[in-house]
């Protein structure tokens, strides 16, 4: 079997990069695409923060472009998902479902799931008033009132920052008591627009083509109350799509890849870029600079093995 420069694990925007980025520096990069060819982006509906699009672009679109983008500077894509990998010896050896590939260098960009719960209004209206990121969508917002859901940090952080756009927000949450930090906590508390539902679970968000409102259940009570609002922001937390890593490489608690030098994980030539390895800022752009370190720091790792095993 012979082997590779990099194998590139996700297609969002960290891969991408780190993809077009590891092909101009001739690595003939490998791409493994995963299920979700595009990664997160492809959603969602306006992308209006990633630089180079005056009037926004649309995220499947955009996603697209980044992808002949990369087919277009060489990169080889792989169909499927990495169901495995072996960190324990070099080559490093990575599994699909029915490949595998000797590598030198592996970037993981994987990213991470945003947590919903699971109501079917959830995704239809997706992109339609219902979104999972407060800074991607929070100026599509102006004046409007909105429900968050979630009583972490998180959801006070997202909460806050919403109020700069927003009428007003419902924070629903199903205990009597906030996670999140105390001083979050009381800066939520002390907002004029942020009107708190504890122990309250969002049953329903209904609407014809766009959010209209929601159905949301006091779980002490047992009553519902109808709650009309435009717009409803999911901020229970984020899955990083860790699990077959874990085995060789470090994570956080919240099982986030823990990195130094901004890709480096714990293995040397094992980096891993985007939000598989950021729990804070999570957005395209700082995946992608992300990605684009990676094939970097892989290049020069490439430079410096010897002999180049
Ligand atoms: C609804 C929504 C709207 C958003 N709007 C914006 C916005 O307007 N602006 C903005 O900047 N950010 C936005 N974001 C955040 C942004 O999408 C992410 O920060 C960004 O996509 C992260 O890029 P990534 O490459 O790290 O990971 P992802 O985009 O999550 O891509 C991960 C990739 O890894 C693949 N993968 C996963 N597991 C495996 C495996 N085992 N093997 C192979 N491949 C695998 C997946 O198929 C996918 O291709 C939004 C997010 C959501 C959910």
């Amino acid at each position: 079997m012979d082997i590779k420069n990099v194998v590139i694990l996700g297609s969002g925007p960290a891969g991408l990069t780190a993809g077009i980025y590891a092909a101009r520096s001739d690595l003939k990069p490998i791409l493994v695409s995963g299920s979700t060819p595009g990664g997160q982006l492809t959603i969602t509906s306006l992308v209006e923060n990633y630089p180079g699009f005056e009037n926004g672009i649309l995220g499947p679109e955009l996603m697209l472009k980044m992808q002949k983008q990369a087919e277009n500077t060489g990169v080889i894509f792989e169909d499927g998902t990495v169901v495995k990998v072996d960190f324990s010896n070099r080559p490093f050896t990575i599994f699909t479902e029915d490949k595998q590939f000797k590598t030198r260098t592996v970037i993981i960009s994987t990213g991470a799931s945003v947590k919903w719960l699971g109501l079917d209004g959830e995704t239809r209206l997706m992109g339609k008033g219902v979104s999972g990121c407060a800074t991607c969508d929070g100026p599509f917002f102006k004046d409007k009132d909105i429900v968050v859901v979630g009583g972490g940090d998180s959801a006070m952080e997202e909460s806050l920052f919403l109020t700069k756009f927003v009428k007003k927000i419902y924070l629903v949450h199903r205990r009597d008591e906030f996670r999140a930090s105390k001083i979050m906590q009381d800066r939520v508390l002390k907002d004029p627009k942020i009107e708190i539902l504890f122990n309250s679970e969002l049953q329903d968000i209904y609407g014809e083509n766009i959010v209209e409102g929601v159905k949301v259940l006091n779980n002490k009570t047992n009553s519902i109350n109808d709650i009309k609002v435009q717009g409803v922001f999911i901020a229970i937390g984020h899955t990083p799509n860790t699990e077959i890593f874990r085995e060789f490489i470090d994570t956080d608690n919240n099982g986030y890849i823990k990195v130094h030098e901004f890709t480096k994980t714990n293995v040397p030539g094992v980096f891993a870029a985007g939000d598989v390895s950021d729990p804070k800022y999570k957005q395209a752009i700082s995946s992608a600079g992300l990605g684009c370190i990676a094939a970097m720091d892989a290049m020069h790792f490439i430079e410096g093995l010897n002999p180049k095993v």
